[in-house]
């Protein structure tokens, strides 16, 4: 059996998210979460996907959603995060159908002063259900880690309770992950918090369990957002067997969780498989694939500086036109190639690739 033989192509909802986690973790492989900021970056990740006939997971972060939409646009009620990331969810359900590949269309971290953002997204998914009978995305995640486990869980179910019935999953962080991205600075954090205990996961288990199955915990291992140098992060992901043997001992069912895997990038691969055997079913990636669109871009401009300086005349003469290299398709897509690349890295680390039909034994 391959992916398309459980879910569809296109973008997820309801229990097909959880249909494919299930089958993620049953097949001990992960998939990868793509930050993406334009149609570009989407694009890329979505061709990656393809080529290497795996699902993929497309997020967009609250910054990235602003971007999305126009950073001339002003940001005060969150407005231009909530109109980029529901452009960005249109784009990618209009075109992920023709790449052929499931995905899961997921928003990232969402703290409580943020939770704007997060309602005008809710509100968007209650509308296209009417019309629907889905909702827009298929995921968001709420990130309340930095309040008190009680109140994290109380404002999460309050949440659950109007996601579950349209059909949307939620991502929920625990422990916190360290190092700064999209303007959240972690990196003064006390490092108890950066490694979730067994008891709290199994406490947001139970109190979400008695609202719907389909959500995830993001429980910190030594995570941190961004590249460092090598030796500044200590990652346990071994840590995560612990809260799946505690939550199996209370359920009688085996690796119940479906975890989460934040700051993936710059991890080792051994890093990368421990987590994956312990029921780690989506990896993010975003520092990473950033310089990587940066890197095709880059070599582009420093290649064909020659070409890059006037509309007309080149090292091959004073006449020679250069629109076919400052034409933002030539070297955008410079850059996109090079995110397809490491999109298929992250995708091969996690396991994820060739998932799309049944595999040839
Ligand atoms: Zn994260």
């Amino acid at each position: 059996m391959g992916v398309l033989d459980i879910v569809p192509a296109g973008v997820l909802t309801g229990d097909n998210v959880r249909k494919l986690f299930e089958y993620a973790k049953a097949n001990q492989f992960a998939i990868p979460a793509i930050n993406v900021t334009s149609s570009s970056t989407a694009n890329a990740v979505l061709e990656a996907a393809r080529d290497i006939k795996a699902p993929i997971i497309i997020q967009v972060s609250q910054g990235g959603s602003a971007y999305f939409a126009g950073k001339g646009l002003p940001n005060d009620k969150q407005q231009a995060s909530i109109a980029g990331a529901i452009a960005a969810a249109h784009h990618v359900r209009t075109v992920a159908k023709e790449y052929g590949v499931p995905v899961v269309l997921h928003s990232d971290h969402c703290a409580k002063k943020l939770l704007p953002w997060f309602d005008g997204m809710l509100k968007a998914d209650e509308e296209y259900f009417k019309s629907h009978g889905e909702p827009l995305f298929s995921s968001h995640m709420l990130d309340l880690s930095e309040e008190s486990k009680e109140e994290n869980i109380q404002i999460c179910v309050e949440y659950l309770k109007r996601l579950a019935p349209i059909g949307v999953w939620l991502e929920m962080e625990i422990g916190i992950t360290g190092g700064e991205e999209d303007g959240v600075d972690n990196t003064g954090v006390d490092n108890a918090k950066l490694y979730t205990q067994p008891e709290d996961v199994w406490d947001v288990y139970e109190a979400f369990s008695k609202v719907t199955p389909n959500f995830s915990i993001a429980a910190a291992f030594g995570n941190v957002h961004g590249v460092y140098k090598p030796g500044n992060v200590k990652l346990h992901p071994e840590l995560l067997n612990k809260h799946q043997l505690y939550a199996e001992q209370k359920l009688s069912k085996q690796k119940p969780l479906f975890l989460v895997f934040h700051g993936g990038s710059g991890s080792t691969k051994e890093e990368i498989k421990t987590a994956v055997e312990n029921g780690v079913v989506k990896m993010n990636v975003d520092t990473d694939t950033q310089f990587a669109y940066l890197a095709g871009i880059r070599d582009f401009i420093q290649n064909k500086s020659g070409y890059l300086q006037t509309q007309v005349g080149n090292p091959e003469g004073a006449d020679k036109p250069n629109k076919k290299y400052y034409d933002p398709r030539v070297w955008v897509r410079e850059g996109e190639k090079t995110l397809v690349v490491r999109v298929k890295e992250a995708c091969t680390d996690l396991g994820n690739t060739n998932r799309l039909f049944p595999r040839a034994i």
